[in-house]
């Protein structure tokens, strides 16, 4: 549905060079477009989007990732907009209970507000400072820049902070460039 993929970490101009890569290896992509009808009665036989009709044998959703945050309600810990609200110990609002990964906010180093990571290197650090303060010890994590790295189609990718769309909502002035160069040293 929306204009171009990748929108939390990636700017359009480097979206469109990845989508190009993905087209290549024959997916079809569709931006900006919404799903409007599954047809089939036990077996999928067709999608409708934006009101084309195409030939399916499978749907998988993946439209996105939201926490599941029932348990921490329930037991009384003070959430945020999109997660469980931790300190930078990872201790909840709550003494003694501790929340990592996917489903708590954790903070961004570039402006200290709650921010989403949802990445398995985040929840990694998060867990040690959060198993370090529950048995006794003393540690703080500071945030995450959600970095990742990936290979989509033919192209390595990597992404940290935030992206434009980001950085101008937080109210940063953007200034952008470009260069090129290899993963590796020579
Ligand atoms: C397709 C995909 C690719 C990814 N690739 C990367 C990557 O390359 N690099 C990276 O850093 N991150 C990646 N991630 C993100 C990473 O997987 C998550 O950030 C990480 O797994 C979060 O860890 P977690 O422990 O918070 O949650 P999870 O790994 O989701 O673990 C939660 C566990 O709790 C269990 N559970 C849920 N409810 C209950 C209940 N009521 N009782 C008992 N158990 C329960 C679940 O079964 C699950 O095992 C990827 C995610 C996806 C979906």
């Amino acid at each position: 549905m929306l204009p171009h993929s990748f929108p939390k970490s990636i700017d359009p101009d480097i979206a469109r060079i990845l989508e190009k890569s993905l087209k290549e290896t024959g997916i079809k992509l569709m931006m900006g477009a919404s799903l409007e009808n599954i047809s089939g009665d036990n077996k999928v036989t067709s999608v409708t989007v934006n009101g084309e009709i195409l030939p399916a044998d499978m749907v998988i959703m993946a439209s996105g990732v939201r926490a599941n945050w029932d348990l921490a309600k329930d037991a009384g810990c003070k959430l945020g907009n999109w997660g469980i609200m931790t300190n930078a110990k990872t201790e909840t609002s709550i003494p003694g209970i501790y929340a990592i990964g996917d489903c708590v906010e954790t903070v961004s180093p570039i402006n200290h507000m709650p921010w989403m990571s949802q990445l398995s290197t985040t929840a990694y650090r998060q867990e040690i400072t959060a198993g370090t303060n529950a048995a006794g010890g003393y540690d703080t994590f500071g945030g995450s820049l959600t970095t990742f790295v990936s290979v989509i189609g033919k192209i390595e990718v990597s992404a940290t902070g935030f992206n434009q769309f980001f950085a101008k909502s937080a109210g940063y002035e953007v200034v952008i460039g470009k260069a090129s160069g290899f993963t590796r040293p020579e």
